[in-house]
């Protein structure tokens, strides 16, 4: 059965002391939760992670980063690789968020070699996509979004599938407050399982976790979140607060 999984995006948000408040809040707050088959996942900044690997050792928060090179080491200023990830106990990685795309040139080719990378040092990948407002109202959004998908996964085996989680982002939907409505995710999300049967098979598709990102809030989430083909949310604003994303929590 795949998981629900409910992911906060911290962004470039909190220091250090904000981040171990943060955690210490979302700790009190889901202590009594039942998550069975669920994972709950916090991204916060670099910086930040291992103290956030500390703070969290004795509860069902899984730490992961938002992004990471694809070589193994060099002269790649700025930048973290897969081995410091793994030296410090991070397993799973972001890739591909919208922001990255749009304001750091990440491409369908950076992305698919940051992929492979992740995947050959057995991190789990939460690879984002999705369209633009322009790709939407020209209703070309399902072709957009299967574009996304092949071009950067579809040269992997279908093993690889097993540590691949999706998260459908339209672009439009970030940080705008405006949400694709639950039809609409679900609507997407039935295409992308579709177009996953089709290349590979329908055991792999029915397996993958797909999670919808844009603007989930506690007042959204349990009507997304109900939908077949939805299996959790990426969360970015209302991640930065305890009682919202613990809300959005126990909406799955
Ligand atoms: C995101 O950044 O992935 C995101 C979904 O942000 P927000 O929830 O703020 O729209």
């Amino acid at each position: 059965m795949r998981k629900n999984i409910v992911a906060g995006n911290w962004k470039m948000n909190n220091s250090l002391d904000q981040t171990k408040a943060l955690i210490e809040d979302l700790t009190t707050e889901l202590k009594e939760v039942q998550l069975a088959n669920t994972r709950v996942i916090i991204a916060p900044s670099f910086v930040n992670l291992q103290q956030a690997i500390q703070n969290t050792e004795n509860n069902v928060i899984e730490v992961v980063a938002q992004n990471m090179h694809y070589a193994k080491s060099g002269a790649y200023t700025g930048e973290v690789s897969a081995e410091m990830l793994t030296s410090i106990g991070v397993k799973t990685v972001i890739l591909g968020h919208s922001e990255r795309r749009a304001y750091f040139n990440e491409t369908d080719e950076s992305l698919t070699e940051k992929v492979n990378t992740a995947i050959a040092n057995n991190f789990d990948v939460i690879f984002c996509f999705g369209e633009q407002l322009k790709d939407r109202e020209s209703e070309n959004h399902f072709n957009i979004v299967e574009v996304q998908l092949k071009n950067v996964l579809f040269e992997l085996p279908a093993d690889a599938f097993k540590n691949i989680i999706l998260a459908y982002e339209p672009v439009w939907a970030i940080g705008t407050g405006k949400t694709a409505s639950a039809d609409q995710a679900q609507e997407m999300h039935l295409f992308i399982r579709n177009t996953l049967s089709k290349k590979y098979d329908a055991k792999l598709a029915e397996s993958v976790s797909i999670l919808y990102g844009g603007s989930v809030k506690p007042n959204n989430a349990e009507e997304i979140f109900s939908k077949p083909d939805v299996d959790g949310g990426l969360i970015g604003g209302a991640s930065l607060k305890a009682k919202d994303f613990s809300a959005i929590v126990k909406a799955i």
